[in-house]
């Protein structure tokens, strides 16, 4: 484990430049967006920007962010950005290295966070980047985003639905049998640590890794013995391992979804974050055999 602190620079003296150059040319067409690595930062623009202004999320339905890769016209679309938000440390390193290729108006969101040490796929030691999974870290981050984009009442008034979402998860997950969560990759880490539960994940931070044969009847005797009833899979990513390790272990599978993105069957039926986190409560609520 270990953390590091950095201030988020110049954001303040930003605001201005950006509230400045937006207002003359709002709704036009020469209007420049903002552009957002992954569905949470682009969900929390489109809450609290100013109507009308666009808001391109990088990452497409129905895929995951790590290690996306820019498309030619993403390159572009950063480039032509009044403001692109992403998440540092190696998240998604084409966005970070398009982001230093330019000198216009950027925000990391993980700059300042403390954040956990974990393990990659290749078992090398990287920091935990999913803080948006706490609802208190994300009401942060969305405040930092209001600051920067000059719109901090919207702001305060989401990270206030946030602050409630947080106390339904606090209520919702006190009193529990069981307080081990076997997720597919480790993205659940500060959620867990937020209400006191226990992360058994299947992979390491990212979601690529495929463990050996042998890995997955270890995993299945770790399921096995430490008496969960429920290994939980994701929507973005293929739900073989978790399946696999839950039928060799004779317990249940779950969605349990980390919000990396939506997929455009969630999109439709008008899921957002705050739908998509109710619904990995009553999941944890479940599996977890709390009082409700
Ligand atoms: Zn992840």
């Amino acid at each position: 484990m270990f953390s590091r602190i950095i201030l988020f620079s110049g954001m303040l003296a930003a605001t201005a430049a950006f509230t400045a150059g937006c207002g003359g040319s709002a709704g036009s067409k020469g209007e420049k967006a903002v552009v957002a690595g992954f569905y949470p930062l682009a969900f929390a623009a489109e809450q609290i920007a100013v109507a009308g202004t666009a808001v391109r999320n990088l990452t497409p339905a129905g895929a995951e962010p790590h290690d996306l890769e820019l498309t030619p016209a993403d390159v572009r679309a950063v480039d032509d950005a009044a403001l692109v938000l992403y998440l540092g440390e190696g998240f998604m390193p084409g966005l970070e290295t398009a982001v230093e290729q330019r000198d216009n108006r950027s925000l990391d969101l993980l700059a300042g966070e403390d954040l956990n040490g974990g393990k990659d796929e290749d078992g090398e030691v990287v920091l935990d980047p999913h803080v948006w999974l706490d609802p208190n870290r994300y009401a942060a981050m969305v405040r930092a985003i209001g600051v920067e984009l000059g719109q901090t009442e919207a702001a305060v008034r989401l990270a206030g639905k946030l602050e409630r979402l947080d106390a339904e998860f606090r209520r919702g997950l006190a009193t529990c049998k069981r307080r081990q969560i076997v997720t597919s990759h480790a993205a659940f880490g500060y959620l867990a640590a937020r209400y006191g539960l226990e992360q058994v994940p299947l992979e390491g931070l990212s979601p690529e890794a495929e463990p050996s044969a042998r890995g997955i009847a270890d995993l299945a005797d770790l399921v096995k013995t430490s008496g969960v009833t429920t290994v939980f899979f994701e929507t973005l990513v293929s739900p073989k391992l978790a399946e696999t390790v839950a039928r060799e272990a004779g317990v249940e599978t779950a969605v349990l979804n980390p919000l990396e993105g939506l997929t455009d069957d969630e999109i439709s039926s008008g899921e957002d974050y705050f739908s998509v986190m109710r619904s990995n409560l009553a999941a944890l609520q479940k599996a977890l055999g709390c009082r409700t």
